[in-house]
């Protein structure tokens, strides 16, 4: 169980959210692909809640990582919870039923895919047909491919807010080639197996998520402000942070995505996000200024590697109307509530930064 006040929180929320439809866990097996990284931990986190507090049986999960750059888990394991070091891109066997697969390892950050490019690809081509493979041969009742809003690419602006039919506009080349590209083929692998084998898989594209977990190392745009705001060295804006985003905090996120694999829209990609907040990054920075330190110095360094300074995408704005119409799915918390409850968790897992006395509002 997590020690941090600000995830229990979360957890609740969660869970709450997704009752009386979590009862479909009651005594199943759920595998999880990337359970070490930041949304495979808010899974087993939530599951070992429901368990806990609201299903009948316990709903056992099986984690499957490599710690690529997952770091740690925050459920100890049990007879309800099982870690395997392992890395999906090679086949695995498992010898007991699973009735649910989550395939939610990947190198989502730029920084870290750029480095691990060839990594990045196996993990989301390899790795999905090996547990599509898994789905195949345990009958699973539902599968979860994690694929990104960046199969969407740069998208033409007269496609935000971008809905699920939009083809988008990628280069297969380019220096976020290798992380879309693969994506993209890993939903190709998912709508063949579902096709060819009833394989009941389900594809979501996430868009920004963010939220406590996240490595304050992660590089992407929200832990690597909060991460200067609490080193005191200025936020890097690149590009002249013209370029747009919305921004879904995790536990709005974890109920689509439960949602989504407790569905029966098998075969269907589903947008998971909050489009209330497309923001620029320089507003994004002042708006971390405003909140936690209004000495904090904002910069303009180029980007951190090619895939800001040569393909950073315009705008990433998701269409929720198949989301809200066939799932109910309404995402609640505002980009200030979760920037707060964000500096609120790094301040609780990183005490050295405790000094720094911005006031806890949730905690
Ligand atoms: N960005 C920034 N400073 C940072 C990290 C990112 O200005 O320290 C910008 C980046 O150029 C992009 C946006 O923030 O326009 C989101 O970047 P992130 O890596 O979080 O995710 P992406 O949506 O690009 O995959």
């Amino acid at each position: 169980m997590s020690s941090s006040k600000v995830i229990q929180h979360d957890l609740n929320t969660i869970a709450d959210s997704i009752a009386p439809l979590a009862q479909k866990l009651s005594g199943k097996t759920l595998l999880i692909s990337g359970g070490a990284g930041f949304l495979g931990n808010y899974f087993i986190g939530a599951i070992d809640h429901l368990n806990r507090h609201t299903l009948s049986k316990p709903c056992r999960v099986i984690s499957i990582d490599n710690f690529s750059t997952g770091i740690k888990y925050r459920v100890e394991e049990g007879p309800n919870f099982k870690a395997i070091k392992h890395n999906i891109k090679e086949p695995i066997q498992i010898d007991e039923d699973v009735d649910y697969i989550i395939h939610a390892a990947g190198i989502a950050s730029p920084k870290f895919y750029r480095e691990l490019k060839i990594e990045t690809i196996d993990v989301a081509t390899l790795g999905t047909k090996n547990m599509l493979g898994l789905a195949k041969e345990k009958k699973a009742k539902s599968m979860l491919y994690f694929s990104s809003s960046e199969v969407y690419g740069d998208p033409d602006p007269r496609h935000i807010p971008t809905p699920e039919t939009y083809h988008g506009a990628v280069s297969c080349t380019g220096p976020r080639a290798n992380y879309d590209e693969s994506k993209r083929l890993g939903e190709t692998y998912c709508v063949a197996y579902f096709e060819t084998h009833n394989v009941p898989v389900k594809m979501v594209r996430p868009f920004n998520v963010y939220g406590p977990g996240m490595r304050l190392d992660d590089y992407r745009v929200i832990p690597n402000f909060i991460a200067s705001i609490l080193k005191g060295t200025p936020l890097p804006v690149y590009g002249g942070g013209n370029s747009k985003r919305t921004f879904c905090y995790i536990t709005d996120a974890i109920n689509g995505f439960f949602r989504v694999l407790l569905s029966e829209h098998h075969g269907h990609p589903f947008n998971v996000g909050n489009d209330q907040n497309e923001i620029t990054m320089k507003q994004l920075a002042e708006i971390i200024v405003e909140l936690f330190d209004s000495n904090a110095k904002i910069d303009e360094p180029p980007g951190l590697n090619d895939a800001y300074s040569q393909a950073d995408p315009k705008r990433r704005c998701p269409d929720l109307t198949k989301m809200r119409t066939l799932l109910k799915y309404e995402p609640k918390v505002d980009l200030r509530t979760g920037l707060k409850r964000f500096m609120d968790w790094a301040i609780e897992a990183h005490p050295e930064y405790a000094k720094k006395a911005y006031p806890l509002t949730i905690v």
